[in-house]
């Protein structure tokens, strides 16, 4: 199928791509690795009269890694995220994770903050963010701004003019199926993978039909252990739970044991308990509750292992 007729806008700055987003509001788009917008644009689920492709804004490539943690520019691709050495040594839950995003085609091409702001429940990035405590960094036109960190957005500033940016927790962006905090207007800029604790583990566990697809249901895990090596805090968030990234508290329910006799199986029910995944074409409700479950006790035990092999 065809898209929907489109202006399409390639800005060479940020702050030309802000001019057009601001000037179009809700009838703009942002085009970033295209691997989401295309197919719903192709499938007419959504018409957008402005397309803001913001490939060559080289600006907003890269990947940082910060003393608290791992930065990737709006144009950092998956493939470059995961290949990325400083980023898995400094914040090793997102090369866990982006080995089960797509296929290598598709990581090729889509971008980690793309997949932020399209917000899919079923998509594990969101899922990585929330458990981590990360945020996203939003620009919009408007000032007087903070300019955001990194030379790109400097020399924006002194060619374009200001523009506000506003950092939102992981928390408080995904706000629905497909519904971030992004606003008409905003571009996001960055996002920021906190790094783990000392003596802590993470992983990620998914059950999809076919390797890449999209997961029936995933879980990520992080555990901290404190200097006698008993669990001081334990958390998950959940892939298609719900309408958002399901994100579990589980450090009472392992206690503050050894990882060998926690409570690894009260946590898992916990978890299902608080999950609320939907029927779809591919699985019922119940039993991606089931697969919840059992994620979550295989994450977490995953988790603890690698803390305590840390
Ligand atoms: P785009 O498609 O360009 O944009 C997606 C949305 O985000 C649009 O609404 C766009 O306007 C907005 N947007 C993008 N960047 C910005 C920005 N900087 N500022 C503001 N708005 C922005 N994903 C998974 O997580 N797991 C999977 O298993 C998975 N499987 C896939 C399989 C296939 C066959 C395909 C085609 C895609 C799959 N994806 C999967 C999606 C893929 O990860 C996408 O790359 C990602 O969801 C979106 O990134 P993108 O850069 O392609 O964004």
């Amino acid at each position: 199928m065809k898209p929907p007729p489109f202006d399409y806008h390639a800005p060479r700055s940020v702050a030309e791509a802000l001019d057009v987003l601001a000037a179009e509001g809700e009838r703009a788009k942002v085009l970033a690795g295209g691997q989401s917008l295309i197919p719903l644009l192709n499938m007419r689920l959504a018409a957008p009269g402005h397309l803001v492709d913001i490939n060559r804004l080289t600006g907003l490539a890269g990947v940082e890694v910060e003393p608290d943690g791992v930065r990737i520019g709006a144009l950092a691709r998956h493939a470059e995220v995961e290949r990325s050495e400083p980023a898995a040594a400094a914040q090793p839950l997102l090369r866990q994770a982006l080995g089960l995003v797509a296929h290598p085609v598709v990581r090729n091409r889509g971008t980690v903050v793309g997949s932020l702001v399209h917000a899919d429940p079923a998509a594990e990035l969101p899922a990585v963010l929330t458990l981590l405590g990360g945020s996203v960094r939003l620009a919009r036109r408007g000032g007087p701004g903070t300019p955001a960190a990194g030379s790109s957005t400097a020399q924006d500033v002194a060619a374009g003019g200001s523009f506000v940016v506003r950092d939102v927790a992981a928390g408080e962006f995904f706000t629905g199926p497909l519904e971030s905090a992004a606003g008409p207007g905003e571009l996001a800029v960055s996002a920021f993978f906190p790094a783990l604790p000392p003596r802590s583990g993470t992983a990620f566990r998914e059950v999809a039909r076919r390797h890449g697809d999209y997961a029936l249901a995933g879980v990520a895990a992080l555990v901290v252990l404190d200097d006698d090596l008993r669990i001081t805090s334990a958390a998950v968030a959940c892939v298609s739970a719900g309408p958002v990234p399901l994100l579990v508290d589980v450090t009472g329910e392992c206690g503050h044991r050894p990882p060998a006799s926690a409570g690894w199986a009260g946590a898992a029910r916990a978890v299902q308990d608080r999950a609320e995944p939907e029927d779809d074409i591919h699985a019922t409700a119940g039993y991606r509750r089931h697969l919840i479950g059992v994620l979550a006790e295989r994450a977490l035990r995953d988790a603890a292992r690698e803390a305590l092999n840390g």
